[in-house]
């Protein structure tokens, strides 16, 4: 049924219980897999060495989020691919379902924001109203 299965992590309770879910979407139906990890843009006025030091923090701090993503997801007899992008994260999200022809979204109702009041956060929101493909939220 679904054949790629888009994951997005930001580091959350949320999101690694959605990455869990992912998974085992994705080992049932031997679906691929992309996990999406966006990061702020790297303000452009820091100059170097700070700009490239600025970098490579977030990409390490990526890599470790798709590790420990990893563990969730468990094996998969698909592939399973990692999309790190400096972008909104919503936009991001959004980008990869479309170029990967992503037919399932699986995220967190609410991820790493502070808001706790809000019922929903904005990136899934934003995620829910614009993807053509079924979004699933997890809570
Ligand atoms: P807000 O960001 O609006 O303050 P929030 O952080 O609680 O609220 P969202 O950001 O909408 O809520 O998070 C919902 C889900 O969106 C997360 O569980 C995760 O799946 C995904 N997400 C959020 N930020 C990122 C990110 N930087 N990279 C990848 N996925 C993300
Ligand atoms: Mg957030």
């Amino acid at each position: 049924m679904f054949k790629n299965v888009l994951v997005a992590v930001d580091g959350s309770e949320h999101s690694y219980k959605a990455a869990k879910l992912a998974g085992g979407i994705a080992r049932n139906l031997g679906a691929d897999l992309w996990v999406v990890i966006a990061y702020d843009p790297v303000p452009g006025y820091l100059g170097e060495p700070y700009l490239q030091r600025a970098i490579s923090e977030r990409m390490d701090h990526a890599e470790k989020l798709f590790e420990e993503a990893k563990q969730e997801i468990g094996s998969i007899t698909g592939e399973l691919h990692t999309e790190i992008l400096e972008d909104d994260p919503a936009e991001a999200i959004l980008t990869v379902a479309k170029t990967r022809n992503v037919d399932l979204i699986v995220m967190g109702t609410r991820g790493l924001g502070k808001l706790k009041g809000m019922l929903q956060g904005s990136q899934s929101q934003k995620v829910v109203v614009h993807a053509v493909c079924p979004v699933l939220l997890v809570k």
